[in-house]
């Protein structure tokens, strides 16, 4: 007797990893096959097969299961759940000093609409240093399960500490789809982690969803410079991993009261195995222009030549309480910093508002701030890309628009004497 493998498999390897006596590998086909000489029929493969394709013939006695040692694991500290979890779609939660990215909370939103295709749940990673406590905005943002390490290790972000904790996690829960944020701490931990593992990880997509025959990721991103939207599937190796963007996902309404089940775990990394120590962090000065959070942006393009034309802008941004941010034309030109450079090479935008000023609308541009609520487009050019899809277009001289606009904003913003950045957004929209 051994045990039975339909026909479900996917090659993930998972089985081959986890087999104590080295009775599974894979095939010329890629799928796995059993040598029916070392199988005991423990059932270890059973249970981490993430599709289902293995089974104990009906008349098996399963053993008592040999306890698994992945890394350098203490004995955990409350384990709520046997390692068959029902939560298939994970997320890691990035967070700095307690404050969760607001990407995390996107991507709950967006792992809750695939894990309803899968029909399953969604589970997220807190790593952290005393973080126990955001848990609960976690549930009721989506998350049905936090799989929790709170240890002094995890203080400040390092790569080494946080890749050997997620593999860790993985390893003992299998889920099938792992995101995260593409932002510095997520493009830096999904490339380590996805090396370790052995798997695929497509990143800064722009659109991901459920092939339902399959039941495996459908990761879309912009490819070739941007003219073509690729499809990128992982069907052979687990988890399908995949990178998004700030302000590409919408986060769900927070459900206050909301519960899930925290999971906490533990796993025993040394300071001393770290070759990194952060000895202070230093913030510079655009994380005081926050680009990917602010509420209205005026970006500049090629059209504005010059800094008074950039000071222009500035004073319109300063007016109605937004940020200055700029296309690859305005960085090349030298008129902006490299940093405020919104697109497919810059930042993923999503304000209520966003002023696009001497930009013609290059997809490479667009991909950035597609996401926008409301666009106002002021160009020479009324055919250009950005005049087309803008929701409101103003043909004509920014140099001479701006000033007028600026005059008009003042007035209309003093007369409702409010600079809350909700109703600055309202009056602004309600002026066009
Ligand atoms: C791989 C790759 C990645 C890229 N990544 C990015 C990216 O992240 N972000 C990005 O922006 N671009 C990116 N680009 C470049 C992109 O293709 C365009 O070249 C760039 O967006 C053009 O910038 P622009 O619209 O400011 O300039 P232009 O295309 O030169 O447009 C200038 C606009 O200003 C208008 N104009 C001129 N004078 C005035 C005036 N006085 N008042 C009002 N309007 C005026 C013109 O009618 C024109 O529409 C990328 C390109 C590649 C190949």
């Amino acid at each position: 007797m051994t045990v039975m493998i339909n026909r479900s498999c996917i090659g993930c390897g998972a089985c081959v990893q986890t087999c104590p006596e080295g009775a599974l590998s894979l095939g010329p086909e890629g799928n796995a096959v059993v040598d029916p000489s070392k199988c005991t029929d423990c059932g270890k493969c059973v249970s981490v097969c993430p599709v289902a394709a293995m089974s104990l013939p009906p008349n098996a006695v399963q053993l008592e299961q040999p306890s698994e040692q992945v890394l350098e694991i203490s004995e955990p500290v409350v384990v709520v759940e046997t390692e068959q979890s029902g939560d298939k779609v994970w997320v890691f939660v990035e967070q700095t000093q307690t404050v969760i990215a607001p990407v995390t909370l996107e991507l709950i939103g967006e792992a809750t609409r695939l894990a309803k295709k899968l029909n399953t749940q969604v589970g997220v990673v807190l790593l952290g240093d005393q973080v126990e406590f955001l848990a609960q905005p976690l549930f009721e943002q989506g998350a049905d399960k936090v799989y929790l390490i709170d240890h002094g290790v995890f203080n400040q972000y390092r790569t080494e500490a946080y890749f050997q904790a997620v593999c860790y996690l993985v390893r003992k829960y299998f889920p099938e789809i792992l995101l995260m944020g593409a932002t510095t701490m997520g493009r830096d931990l999904a490339g380590a982690v996805a090396t370790d593992l052995g798997t695929g990880l497509t990143a800064d997509c722009t659109q991901l969803d459920i092939d339902l025959d399959k039941k495996i990721l459908l990761a879309s991103r912009p490819a070739f410079g941007g003219n073509i939207m690729a499809t990128i599937l992982c069907e052979r190796h687990r988890p399908q991993m995949a990178s998004v963007r700030p302000k590409v996902m919408k986060a769900l309404d927070p459900m206050v009261g909301r519960n899930g089940m925290l999971i906490r775990e533990f796993i025993d990394i040394p300071e001393s195995s770290i070759p990194k120590q952060i000895l202070r962090v230093v913030h510079d000065q655009l994380d005081q222009i926050n680009l990917a959070e602010a509420k209205i942006i005026v970006s500049g393009g090629r059209g504005i030549k010059d800094a008074a034309g950039f000071q222009l802008l500035q004073d319109l941004a300063d007016v109605v309480g937004g940020v200055v941010g700029g296309s690859r034309g305005a960085v090349e030109s030298g008129c902006i910093e490299a940093k405020r450079q919104v697109g497919q090479t810059g930042q993923t935008v999503g304000p209520t508002i966003y002023f696009a000023v001497g930009i013609s609308g290059a997809i490479q541009h667009i991909v950035g701030m597609m996401h926008s609520e409301t666009i106002v487009a002021i160009n020479t050019n009324p055919d250009c890309e950005m005049m087309k899809m803008a929701n409101y277009s103003m043909v004509g001289d920014a140099y001479a628009v701006i000033p007028k606009l600026i005059d008009a904003f003042r007035a209309a913003l003093a007369s409702r004497q409010t600079n809350d950045s909700g109703a600055v957004c309202s009056i602004v929209q309600e002026a066009f």
